[in-house]
């Protein structure tokens, strides 16, 4: 049987930035990554919208953030492989998000956190929005806080571009499925595969995405992720708009230019959970239009030209990731996922920090105790505050 130090489970964004991390840390680690579909057709990572921001509450949250961003940044140049750059497309659009009077008490407190971290994250009143942004209608805005060096990215190229850098340093990836882990009760031993083979292992990382509730059943491990079906929609208007930053408001209305365009949707958080891939094509004309024609009467005469559907790994406990092992059980279990909406802009700091834990047995750049499996155990939510 073959033998790995450490196995992942599932290599999108999140298994590829911890296959890569790893090797980055410790050359000589041995990492396979399993993943069935090197198309990636139903993975949650190319059907992201790509946006980055340091706009959080959770001091956590806003630190991984600083790292990643800034990692996503200049990974064209870090990923390339034999002079061969990754193609990443960041683009510094910048990040607002606008609120209503019964909010803005938490949108600044949030900003001051943010600050305290070293971001710039500038308030704007009614005035400076108006002056900033004089497409927006302000019914019912009292501000918002404006973070200049977010942006977005090609996921699909942030995601070749860690797979491909992590086996050009030596990891493999193993085109399988797992679908049972042995451990006895005390660790995990390794991974059993669709094809009928096995991989022995020192460690296993479980980046199932969507998927990760099935793979923590395989060794007894509850784990409260769902897949949580969204809509992403490319439209276009014949009228002119100042250039905007990805924008962000309580409705859960989010969007940012694209090309000719913007893509954007608007998330519906009581939809059933599920794997459920199917389009509903009225969605943009029944919810995400009235809310964008509202919010930039420019967009009354916009045209929705696609709309595609792919799934949150929605983290039922509070929305925010759960990276860390099974400390209590399976200390050689570790699990990064759940991000609920932000696993591709986090994917940079949560793969160094799973390579951390494994290589070091500790964080040792950003102290993530507190999104640890630990607070699933004891039932207690971490949760952000204002917008999600
Ligand atoms: C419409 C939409 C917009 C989004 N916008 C943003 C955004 O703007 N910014 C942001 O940061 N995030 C965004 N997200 C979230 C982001 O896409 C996810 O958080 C992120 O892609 C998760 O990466 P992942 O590697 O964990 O999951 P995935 O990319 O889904 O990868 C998981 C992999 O696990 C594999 N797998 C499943 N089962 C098994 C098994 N049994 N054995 C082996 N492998 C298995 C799958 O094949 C898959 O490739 C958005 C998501 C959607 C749907």
């Amino acid at each position: 049987m073959p033998r790995h130090d450490v196995v992942i489970v599932g290599g999108g964004i999140v298994g590829s930035a911890v296959a890569y991390f790893l090797k980055t840390l410790a050359p000589a680690i041995d990492v396979a990554v399993v993943e069935p579909d090197r198309t990636y057709e139903f993975a949650s990572t190319p059907r992201a919208s790509g946006g980055a921001r340091r706009q959080f509450s959770c001091p956590e949250n806003i630190e991984m953030s600083n790292f990643s961003i800034p990692f996503i940044e200049t990974a064209d140049e870090t990923l390339a492989v034999d002079g061969e750059r990754a193609h990443v497309e960041w683009r510094r659009g910048g990040y607002l998000f606008i609120v209503g009077p019964e909010h803005l008490g938490i949108l600044r407190d949030n900003a001051e956190e943010q600050r305290s971290h070293g971001v710039r994250a500038e308030f704007l009143d009614r005035d400076g929005l108006n002056a900033r942004f004089p497409s927006m209608n302000l019914d019912g805005i009292a501000g918002g806080v404006h973070t200049p060096d977010d942006g977005w990215c090609d996921p699909t190229g942030l995601l070749q571009g860690f797979r491909r850098k992590a086996r050009s340093l030596g990891a493999v990836y193993v085109e399988d499925r797992v679908v049972a882990i042995d451990h006895d009760g005390t660790a995990v031993r390794g991974v059993r595969l669709a094809s009928g083979d096995a991989i022995a292992a020192d460690h296993v990382v479980n980046a199932a995405g969507a998927w990760a509730k099935e793979i923590a059943t395989m060794v007894g491990m509850p784990l409260p992720i769902e897949p949580l079906r969204r809509f992403e929609h490319y439209f276009e208007t014949p009228n002119a708009i100042e250039p905007l930053p990805y924008v962000k408001d309580m409705a859960r209305l989010a969007f940012r230019p694209e090309g000719r365009g913007y893509s954007g949707g608007l998330v519906d958080g009581d939809e059933p959970r599920g794997f459920n891939f199917d389009v509903d094509h009225d969605y943009f004309e029944r919810v995400v239009w009235p809310a964008l024609a509202l919010r930039f009467p420019a967009f009354e005469a916009c045209r929705c030209k696609r709309t595609w559907s792919g799934l949150y790994e929605q983290s039922e406990l509070d929305g925010n990731p759960i990276i860390g092992n099974w400390a209590d059980r399976l200390p050689n279990f570790h699990v990064v996922g759940g991000f609920s909406g932000h696993g591709m802009m986090h994917a940079p700091a949560a793969g160094r920090a799973i390579a951390e834990l494994i290589v070091h047995g500790r964080f040792t750049t950003i102290d993530l105790a507190r999104l640890g499996y630990r607070r699933v155990v004891e039932n207690a939510p971490y949760p952000e505050r204002g917008i999600v």
